[in-house]
């Protein structure tokens, strides 16, 4: 086999990582639930299998990989604490992870975060402390919040634990529904997809794993076709949880060995499956949450006569937002 490692210092998860995730997050993560809709299986012509993480616990597949990597921390580490920097569900994530294995938390958010997601984050016990994104450096604060309070950062996505856990979720989905022959998955930093490719490979070794990005921010894609990891200026799209410049070492790593194609849809598309969520299946779903359906409900992948399934990463949307695209 050929080793792309990213570094000599870490090396890339296997599925075997995966498994004793999945042993950590027994009877602490939810098993969300696998639900089907038969208008929407007409109308691409094919079946397919919804992954509701949107019903996850603080709303979001992060939750797996947060609390995986929390619990894998040797004690005397952990006691210190963990450090976070994220505006969006890998705060809440961590946050709640932490609470549950009692760790100190600190999030690191900028000034100019919604309220709500500071209030959320704080309210699931951490400590925020909140820096100006256009005057501080970002990484160098973080730098000396963990070296002064002898924090372990927990990155979002670029994480050996954090990718293992993150691939519960397709494993649960392959357990429960058998093999698939397509798996459709959003990008943001690809901690998910690159999880969600080590389940496939070992418990569907047929099924063809597509990444799913929003247009404006096709990252992703452009690295898949280059060979090489590309950084683009931080794009707009109403996907926010998908905002990433560029995929992480590991995850890329693994995206190239394990992935059959990234592909890309417009935020008009994640608007009109916003809306057949609730209407059709009475689901909450953020705009990120929408994007792997989406490839399916344009036609942007192909599912005619095909068994899919299809990751839906979250429910994390205020309220008046929410209502503002579906109206719109
Ligand atoms: C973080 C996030 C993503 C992107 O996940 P990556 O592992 O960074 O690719 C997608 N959807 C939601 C809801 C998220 O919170």
């Amino acid at each position: 086999m050929t080793s792309i490692q990213p570094s000599p210092a870490v090396s890339l998860p296997e599925f075997a990582d995966v498994a004793a995730a999945r042993a950590r997050l027994e009877g602490v993560a939810h098993r969300t639930p696998v639900l089907s809709s038969r208008l929407v299986n007409e109308r691409v012509g094919g079946t397919l299998f919804f992954k509701c993480e949107n019903l996850q616990r603080a709303g979001a597949f992060k939750f797996r990989g947060a609390y995986n990597a929390i619990a894998s921390l040797d004690p005397a580490t952990r006691r210190r604490g963990v450090l976070a920097f994220s505006s969006g569900n890998h705060a809440q994530a961590i946050a709640l992870a932490a609470r549950i294995l009692e760790t100190p938390a600190t999030i690191l958010m900028p000034l100019d975060a919604p309220a709500v997601k500071l209030t959320a984050t704080r309210d699931y016990g951490a400590e925020v402390v909140t820096f100006d994104r256009y005057s501080e450096d970002r990484e160098a604060l973080s730098a000396r919040l963990a070296s002064e309070r002898g924090l372990t950062l927990i990155p979002p996505f670029d994480h050996p634990d954090v990718i293992a856990g993150q691939g519960t979720a397709a494993a649960e989905l392959f357990e429960e529904v058998g093999a698939l022959d397509l798996l459709l998955v959003c990008v943001g930093g690809g901690g998910l997809l690159a999880g969600s490719a080590l389940s496939a490979a070992e418990l569907s070794p047929g099924c063809r794993v597509i990444g799913v990005e929003p247009e404006a921010g096709d990252d992703g894609r452009q690295s898949f076709q280059k060979g090489e990891i590309v950084t683009i200026p931080v794009p707009r799209s109403i996907a926010d949880g998908a905002l990433t410049t560029h995929l992480g070492k590991l995850t890329f790593a693994l995206i190239q060995r394990l992935v059959s194609d990234i592909v890309a849809v417009p935020d008009s598309a994640l608007v009109e499956t916003m809306r057949v969520f609730a209407e059709r299946m009475k689901l909450v779903v953020e705009p990120t949450g929408c994007l792997a359906a989406s490839a399916a409900l344009s036609g942007a992948v192909d599912c005619r006569g095909k068994r899919v399934g299809i990751i839906v990463s979250g429910g994390n949307v205020d309220v008046a937002s929410y209502a503002r695209l579906l109206a719109g």
